[in-house]
């Protein structure tokens, strides 16, 4: 197409459950293999990508406090270390797509990955290396997409894109209501006012706040991405 990306740098959120797929939890890897190849696609056409990866695929921090044994620090612990198992099969099947990538992690953990640094991150962004970003923030009680937001504004993204199972927000659960109508559009101020389940309330304050544009699309839509990089209809946007 003669089209060209609408952004130079993306932050993009893979929660843990598009990374389980069909499977419903772990990582299905034709997943993995799908979305590896989405971003080597970005990679080809000069996008900056910088990933935010969950966990919830492999373990939430409130599912243990629930029989209150484990605590809920621990437990988010947990949670986090989840989410750099997921990373490190991210980075091996990117580097097997011949994208360099970066693994990078909120809480520092010796030779498995490498500590998080934002002007690292840009240093290598700049470079054509794809960034994942693993631990969330580093602290208990976040939440990823509350890392998606904060590393999306920290590195300076276009735009944050949160890949879920639905193609964009909803004024109602589609999976229980026919008549649920979706949006293509939504400021901030009508997801806080109307609790939208976007992203929890941490995560859209910090978009509204810095002035970082959203968007919410579905990652198993063939194209899906690389449409919302070229700026198409697609998913639901969210913006002042
Ligand atoms: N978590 C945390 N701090 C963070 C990000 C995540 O403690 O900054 C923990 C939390 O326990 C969470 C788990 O990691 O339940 C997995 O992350 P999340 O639920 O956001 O993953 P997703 O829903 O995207 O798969």
């Amino acid at each position: 197409s003669d089209k060209n990306p609408q952004y130079s740098r993306i932050l993009l959120k893979l929660s843990g459950e598009a990374l389980a797929g069909g499977l419903g939890m772990g990582i299905d890897t034709s997943v993995l293999d799908k979305m590896s190849l989405a971003i080597a696609h970005l990679c080809g056409l000069g996008v900056q990508v910088g990933i935010v990866v969950g966990g919830g695929n492999l373990y939430r921090g409130s599912q243990l406090q629930k029989e209150g044994l484990v605590g809920r620090v621990t437990g988010d612990q947990m949670g986090m270390l989840a989410t750099v198992m997921n990373g490190l099969a991210m980075r091996d099947a990117l580097e097997r797509r011949n994208i360099n990538t970066r693994l990078m992690s909120a809480l520092p953990i010796g030779e498995v990955t490498e500590s998080y640094s934002s002007r690292n991150a840009i240093r290598y962004l700049k470079n054509g290396d794809v960034c994942i970003f693993v631990a969330g923030t580093g602290n208990p009680f976040f939440t990823t997409d509350t890392a998606a937001c904060l590393r999306g504004i920290e590195i300076e993204a276009g735009v944050i894109l949160k890949a879920t199972k639905v193609d964009g927000v909803y004024d109602k659960d589609p999976s229980e209501h026919a008549d649920a109508k979706k949006y293509d559009a939504l400021t901030f101020d009508e997801v806080l006012e109307q609790k939208l389940g976007v992203m929890d309330l941490t995560a859209i304050a910090l978009c509204r706040e810095h002035n970082v544009p959203l968007q919410v699309f579905d990652m198993n839509k063939p194209n899906s991405l690389l449409n919302v990089i070229m700026g198409e209809n697609e998913g639901t946007r969210v913006f002042h």
